[in-house]
């Protein structure tokens, strides 16, 4: 819902007919996209609320024609945006409006190379989606434990490219976390093969985190490594009424001994959002009625099985829930007792994204504090925002084991989008004023893309700023690499 910032200059070569005639040449038909209708889906992004151009969408099957597309493109000054599954939040993989160049889309390499359960470790292509990946882990009696929202469709690449969070990092951290080696094609065409799996590798610069969370201003994450982790065998999913989100917090600190340090997922859901899914995903249920504005989801899991007789995740989680009661911080909780009731409460969560699309017009503000000041941050958030538009409606939800609050409000009833951003620069002020006062950040997890470019410039400092563009000068010279997004850079 927010204003887009004024555009950057980007590199404008356009692709002209002999330059589609070698694009055509490497990827072959099959890879080349451009007809108008057809490339639609490329160029405009998954809330539907940016739109770009290109002049083409370049599918590669292969890392040396991924290669020889960059080459191509960084001979003639043709800039390039790199894209997976076209989740990404941000607008980092949708072209900018006056772009002139190619969207190169990774979703015909979806190999997985290797897997080595032994290992603890699988090499992948960019364009795997994610599920796949998680599917083909558990094959193998391990867990891929990368989990969000957008897991049927979004990609690898892209995953690694944005940095991507989700539902586990409280357990096993973000992206960033879950990798061993990269493969990347470089802004001049070169392939930097750092596909080592190590888990010791002390050798220079560790390159390849350069590369996760530069959505694709650095280079074309290709193949990666990823890291395996054992099979949860005892999971318990609950679902709780909680008193607010103070209650939550001093709650999940007790949950890490109570559980054994089983502590898989902790995610804050308001009672606006839940009821909000409720109204529009079909099939979804309320786990539990009860008098309150507040949810927690929490799991569980061992990799251990429940023994016969022993005592499992379930069993301490009841004992956890009654002390919790007790304590006045849950009103009233269930545990889900069947495949489908887990399921059916994390669909809840999963599908407020898809169900805020379908509400109406809204801001959101994906932000982090330390997981000790949420309730700080959200009293104080509300009482900022609503001074400047009293007839918003707060609809927050968070990783909070990650201190990663989406700090989100529906437009007042009625009022249409166009009103609605005459109101959101002063509020996207206010809220991230709030959270670099507290020492937190305007992105937890989705990034920078377009829609945080100025913010960027303007919360980060000087010298932060001149170390990421020296870099991006650095590593892309001519700015063909998905220019305009992430940095300006002067
Ligand atoms: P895209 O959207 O295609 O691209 C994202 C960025 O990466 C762009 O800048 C693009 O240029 C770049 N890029 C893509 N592939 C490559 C590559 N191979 N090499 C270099 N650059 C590349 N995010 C979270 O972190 N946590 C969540 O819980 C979460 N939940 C979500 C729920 C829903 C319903 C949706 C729609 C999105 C959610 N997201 C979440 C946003 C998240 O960032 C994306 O879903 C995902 O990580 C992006 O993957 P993608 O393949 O769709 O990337």
């Amino acid at each position: 819902g927010a204003a887009l910032p004024t555009a950057p200059s980007i590199p404008s070569a356009p692709v002209t007919s002999a330059v589609l005639d070698r694009l055509r040449a490497i990827v072959g038909d099959k890879g080349l996209i451009v007809d108008e209708q057809d490339k639609l889906p490329f160029v405009t992004d998954w809330r539907g609320t940016l739109a770009g151009q290109a002049a083409a969408i370049v599918r590669p099957a292969i890392t040396a024609e991924v290669s020889a597309v960059v080459k191509l493109c960084y001979d003639n000054g043709i800039a390039i945006v790199p894209q997976g599954g076209n989740t990404g939040l941000m607008g980092g993989a949708t072209p900018w409006p006056m772009h002139r160049g190619i969207v190169l889309s990774l979703g015909r390499m979806n190999q997985v190379l290797n897997i080595d359960p032994v290992g603890y470790a699988m090499t992948v292509e960019a364009g795997c989606i994610l599920e796949t990946l998680q599917d083909t882990a558990a094959r193998h009696d391990r867990l891929f434990p990368l989990s969000l929202g957008a897991q049927g469709s979004c990609m690898i690449g892209g995953n690694l490219s944005t940095n991507a969070g989700g539902v586990q990092v409280l357990r096993y951290g973000n992206a960033r976390n879950l990798v061993l080696g990269l493969e990347v094609v470089l802004a001049n065409g070169d392939i930097w093969d750092g596909l080592r799996a190590l888990k010791k590798d002390n050798t220079g610069y560790d390159l390849k985190h350069l590369f996760m969370g530069a959505e694709g201003t650095l280079g074309i994450i290709t193949k990666a490594v990823l890291k395996l982790w054992p099979a949860p065998k005892d999971v318990c999913t609950a679902w709780l009424a909680i008193r607010d989100p103070k209650a939550a917090i001093d709650l999940l600190s007790e949950a890490h001994a109570a559980s054994d340090d089983n502590v898989g997922s902790c995610e804050l859901i308001s009672r606006a959002c839940t009821d909000m899914v409720l109204r529009h995903i079909p099939g979804t249920q309320d786990p539990l009625k009860a008098e309150t504005e507040w949810y927690l989801l929490l799991e569980w899991s061992s990799a251990r099985p429940r023994q016969d007789g022993g005592t499992g995740m379930s069993d301490r989680m009841e004992q956890f829930l009654a002390d919790q009661l007790e304590a006045g911080r849950v009103l009233d909780a269930v545990i889900a007792q069947t495949e489908a009731q887990s399921r059916n409460m994390w669909r809840i969560r999963e599908s407020v994204a898809e169900a805020s699309r379908t509400e109406g017009p809204g801001l959101s503000y994906d932000v982090s504090v330390a997981v000790s000041r949420i309730p700080e941050f959200i009293a104080s958030g509300f009482e900022a925002v609503l001074a400047i538009l009293p007839a918003i409606r707060p609809y927050p939800l968070g990783h909070i084991g990650d201190g990663n609050v989406h700090f989100s409000f529906m437009g007042p009833k009625g009022m249409d989008l166009g009103t609605l951003s005459q109101y959101s620069a002063a509020i996207t002020r206010a809220v991230n004023d709030l959270v670099t006062s507290m020492g937190g950040s305007i992105s937890a997890e989705h990034g920078i893309g377009i829609e945080k470019l100025d913010e960027l410039q303007h919360y980060r400092s000087r010298t932060e700023l001149d170390i990421m563009r020296t870099i991006k000068r650095a590593l892309d010279p001519k700015n063909i690499m998905n220019p305009g997004k992430v940095l300006r850079l002067g």
